[in-house]
């Protein structure tokens, strides 16, 4: 995909539809990389190339932008390129796929409704307390049994206890009506749940299997 109206089939980001997105632009930048050997501390420059991507949604004709680098592999695949634009977040590595397919949900609905959003995003909730093995009649409950058996700390059990209240609010009345700004606390909030629960101990994991291996 590196001429304008190549097509390639991936996820929309906007959508959430695996669909056929058309390239519309393409432009490469030089940029010189500066690295530093760690044993020796010499430096080296190298001149790498970056490519930008910008694509449009048949389905949806939103328009994303994506990028990589020359050492990346051959042919660009954009699915698996760096998202720069829609900045919505993706979920990290070691997240259940039960989770994500309910986050690509909440997603999907976020710019047509705040009420569904608000909703989806709090079953997203739920669906970590089960993972964890949450116990308490409610979901407040078992928020509350995520901080008492630390699977969280006390801050981000805060953070979900909002997502909880809103995803309530929301269904049973309509004395609060979220905004776009709402949405993003919501969803900042959510990831942030996430990272720690799931995404950061499988990167800790990783980084220090590396650092053994390297200093053996
Ligand atoms: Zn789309």
């Amino acid at each position: 995909m590196t001429e304008p109206g190549d097509t390639e089939v991936f996820k929309c980001p906007h959508c959430g539809n695996e669909t056929v997105n058309v390239l519309i632009s393409f432009t490469a930048v030089d940029e010189m990389l500066e690295l530093v050997d760690s044993r020796t501390h010499e430096i080296d420059n190298f001149l790498v190339e970056s490519y930008f991507f910008i694509t449009k949604c048949k389905t949806c004709n939103q328009v994303s932008v994506f990028t990589s680098a020359d050492f990346d592999e051959m042919p660009y695949n954009l699915s698996s390129s760096f998202q720069i634009w829609p900045k919505n977040k993706v979920l990290g590595d070691g997240v259940p796929k039960s989770i994500e397919d309910r986050y690509d949900e909440a997603n999907k609905v976020k710019k047509v409704s705040p009420l569904a959003f608000s909703i989806l995003i709090r079953r997203c909730l739920e669906q970590l307390c089960k993972d964890k093995g949450a116990t308490g009649k409610n979901l407040k409950e078992k928020i509350e049994d995520l901080g008492k058996k630390k699977i969280i700390p006390e801050t981000l059990a805060d953070m979900a206890d909002i997502i909880r209240e809103t995803g309530n609010t929301g269904a049973h009345g309509d004395k609060f009506k979220l905004n776009k700004f709402d949405m993003d606390v919501l969803d900042d909030f959510f990831i942030a749940v996430i990272e720690y629960v799931y995404v950061a101990p499988q990167r800790l994991v990783k980084i220090k299997d590396r650092l053994k291996k390297a200093l053996q």
